[in-house]
């Protein structure tokens, strides 16, 4: 048996609805501007291709935890995004055996510390800080892509109640399939892996206590609050 120096740590995973089982977490991806409303709001080009960014697997906040409001931010912002949970395994992946990949689809929050993104970005650093911090990654369970079809839906998020996000997936940029295609030319796509993919307009910020809702038509809701 394996001897570890110090604990080895603990698998992060997600339910999957409707049963006892879990999808183990490998890694995440994240698409930035994937959304041409929001793309314009955080003052982007409209010409300018998406791109991907990560977060620690271990960022992954599973349903009936809240997030503990983050240290060294005064704006932590929400973004409401479709997930993919990609359960086989894939490289340089054509388009139209993209969805191939896909096991099953969630409900996540891009959790951003925005005044941190935006001086990193100023000094053209790196996002790590504003983007992979702990609890930067509530998600919903996940449902098996056999029971979502390729979802289209509305997708919303509200703040104790007021609707902030509400757009509709036909909207993204870049597809789920061509996003997958996309990521998997960039790195081999693996069974645990997540894709978040981008966020309609509307975003901005969250305070301690605060409850947030949000869902996607056809693929689940989620629900939190900031501690
Ligand atoms: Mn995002």
């Amino acid at each position: 048996m394996t001897h570890y120096v110090v604990p080895a740590p603990v698998q992060p995973a997600v339910p999957v609805e409707g049963s006892s089982s879990l999808f183990p977490v490998r890694r995440i991806l994240c698409v930035g501007r994937n959304y041409a409303a929001h793309r314009v709001e955080m003052g982007g080009d409209d010409r300018e291709p998406p791109f991907f960014f990560s977060k620690p697997a271990d960022a992954i906040v599973t349903p009936g935890h809240s997030v503990p409001y983050p240290t060294a931010t005064t704006n932590l912002h929400h973004e409401i995004e479709l997930v993919l949970a990609i359960g086989a395994d894939g490289a340089d992946v054509p388009v139209s055996e993209a969805l191939d990949l896909v096991w099953g689809y969630a409900v996540g929050v891009d959790l951003t510390r925005r005044d941190l993104q935006n001086a990193l970005k100023d000094k053209g650093y790196p996002w790590e800080a504003a983007k992979g911090f702990d609890n930067a990654a509530p998600i919903s369970a996940i449902r098996p892509a056999d029971r979502v079809g390729d979802p289209q839906g509305r997708i919303f998020l509200s703040v104790n109640g007021q609707i902030r996000q509400d757009g509709k997936l036909a909207d993204m940029i870049w597809n789920t399939a061509e996003i997958i295609a996309q990521a998997s030319r960039l790195w081999r796509l693996e069974a645990g892996d997540l894709i978040y993919t981008g966020t309609p307009e509307g975003v901005g910020p969250l305070v301690r206590g605060d409850k947030v809702a949000g869902g996607i038509e056809g693929v689940g809701e989620i629900a939190f609050a900031i501690t």
